[in-house]
């Protein structure tokens, strides 16, 4: 199984320490980032793995391989030498492993790592990322063949990370470290086994001093949302995928099924630069089941096999599956909605309901849909007003631009609106597209967003006297389909309710 090792990066011993001990529980081995202490904290980090009780790297990171030592080589080859001095004979208490970068050639070094039985992990940085044979320069980086090869490479694109992915597998060295730098490689952490890495490097993010590097995950995070100690090579992949895909209840929601469930299976975020590089990368990997959300809806459906009725109705994907080795489509966004909505408003149809659908993406036309379906008519007004014209002819719904004009024609469609643009969403603006118009406080108001909790949107019709609701209770009732479609059975009832009790929580 990969180890999960602590990234150390405060400015002091004591303070390291006081991060180790918190987040002990959690990890397998720590990293003391030696280039992170202040400059008189250096002189007393050997006894360091003493007081850590637990395997520790000695890395002393320059500056231009990502880190902050900007002295000059030999003062860091003598500030390690000084790591690897006084060794015991009790290899406990001396570092369990100096990382040394590949260019860094000083053989003393490295013969009395090993005479103390400190391991030695021969590195690699790539901040930029440019194509090369990662398998050769791996395989050249094992010298004497007891190194661990440790490789991080910045992923700028999906399809580096699957190219990272792709020379991982096919290397034959076994000890190595992989790391896809960067939040579009933040998956290869979590799924370090997958990836053929033994170790995978997390920090306390919420410590406040600590500096994390380009995607890397929270140590808690990582232990107790992903189960990483639990993910074996035969542990079953689901996932999200999206862009920037930053506000996202679904990886709490299925991990938290799995853990209660007792099942091999783990969710991860996959954000992704292009849609089809992400499910080729996902076919090699092996994912069983992938949620699509916001910007792919639409963008997934010529990379699917097959799809439902409901997709090809409303031209929007969020669920996707492989049935015989093709990507199947469907689409849970429609009915989530729905039920979502006729609870809210506590009927059982949209009969004689005249409403606003604010928005013509792919989930306003799972609304669209549902609306029309269920009896209602609408006016559906989006910022280009000629995807608004176009959705709202397939129903013979009114239609019109976010202006002024537009706005006024809601006077015509208040019984119900329903905001489901981008717009207020975490990573977004923080705006309002209905900020032109007055709620008159007889509205049933409802955003599809639920991160944050009240959007700008939302506050405002609350502060009219609207009755509101916003996307949790969709988002949850979706999920739930979406699990059918991925585990072929439903959440049982048990965990269900375990699930909404912490979900009320959160
Ligand atoms: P999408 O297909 O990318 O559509 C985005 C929509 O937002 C389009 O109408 C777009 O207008 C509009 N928009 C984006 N930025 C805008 C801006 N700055 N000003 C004005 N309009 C803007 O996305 P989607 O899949 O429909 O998702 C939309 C939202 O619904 C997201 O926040 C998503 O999280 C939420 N959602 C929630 C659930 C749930 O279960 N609760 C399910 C599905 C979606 P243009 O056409 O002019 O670009």
């Amino acid at each position: 199984m990969a180890k999960n090792c602590l990234c150390l990066t405060a400015k002091t011993i004591d303070r390291n320490l006081e991060i180790l001990n918190k987040y002990r529980k959690f990890i397998d081995i720590a990293e003391l980032r030696v280039d992170c202490l202040d400059s008189d904290e250096r002189l007393y980090f050997r006894r360091f793995p003493e007081l850590a009780g637990i395997p520790v790297i000695l890395t002393i990171r320059r500056d231009v391989d990502g880190g902050h030592f900007t002295g000059g080589e030999g003062a860091r080859v003598k500030l390690l030498a000084r790591g690897l001095a006084f060794a015991n004979a009790d290899s406990r208490l001396n570092f369990a492993y100096v990382d040394i970068e590949d260019d860094l050639k000083v053989p003393s070094l490295e013969e009395a790592a090993r005479t103390f039985g400190t391991h030695i992990i021969r590195s690699y940085h790539d901040l930029e990322g440019e194509p090369f044979d990662i398998c050769a320069k791996i395989k050249s980086m094992q010298r004497t063949g007891d190194e661990i090869v440790k490789m991080a490479i910045a992923a700028k694109t999906t399809s580096d990370v699957h190219r990272i992915y792709k020379a991982s597998k096919s290397c034959t060295v076994k000890n190595k470290i992989i790391v896809c730098m960067g939040h579009l490689g933040i998956y290869s952490r979590i799924l370090a086994e997958k990836f053929g890495s033994i170790f995978t490097y997390s920090s306390a993010l919420s410590e406040n001093e600590t500096i994390g590097a380009a995607g890397q995950l929270d140590v808690k995070e990582l232990a107790e949302l992903y189960r990483f100690k639990k993910i074996s090579k035969k542990t079953k992949i689901f996932g999200i995928t999206g862009y920037p895909l930053k506000a996202t209840i679904s990886p709490w929601f299925f991990n938290s099924i799995f853990n209660l469930e007792k099942t091999d299976a783990v969710y991860v975020p996959f954000p992704a630069d292009s849609v089809g590089d992400l499910l080729n990368l996902a076919k090699d990997l092996d994912v069983q089941g992938l949620s699509v959300t916001v910007p792919y809806k639409e963008a997934v459906l010529p990379k699917l096999a097959k799809c439902s009725d409901s997709v090809q109705t409303v031209r929007a994907c969020n669920t996707v599956f492989p049935i015989d080795d093709e990507w199947y489509g469907e689409n849970t966004d429609i009915t989530g909605f729905s039920d979502s909505l006729l609870f809210f408003i506590g009927r059982k149809n949209l009969k004689n309901q005249k409403i606003t659908i604010v928005g013509a993406g792919g989930a306003a036309r799972a609304v669209a849909a549902e609306v029309y379906r269920l009896g209602g008519k609408a006016l559906i007004l989006n910022r280009t007003a000629y995807k608004a014209k176009s959705l709202a002819s397939i129903y013979k719904f009114k239609w019109g631009a976010l202006d002024t004009q537009g706005i006024e024609r809601i006077s015509k469609f208040k019984d119900i609106i329903i905001q489901t643009t981008s717009i207020g969403m975490e990573g977004y603006e923080a705006a309002n597209p209905l900020d032109l118009y007055n709620f008159t406080g007889k509205e049933a108001v409802m955003d599809l967003i639920y991160m944050p909790e009240e959007t700008p949107f939302l506050k405002s019709a609350a502060k009219a006297g609207c009755k509101t609701l916003n996307g949790y209770d969709m988002v949850i009732r979706q999920a739930c389909r979406q699990y059918v479609n991925f585990m072929g059975k439903e959440i049982p009832q048990n965990v269900l309710s375990r699930i909404n009790i912490l979900g009320e929580n959160k």
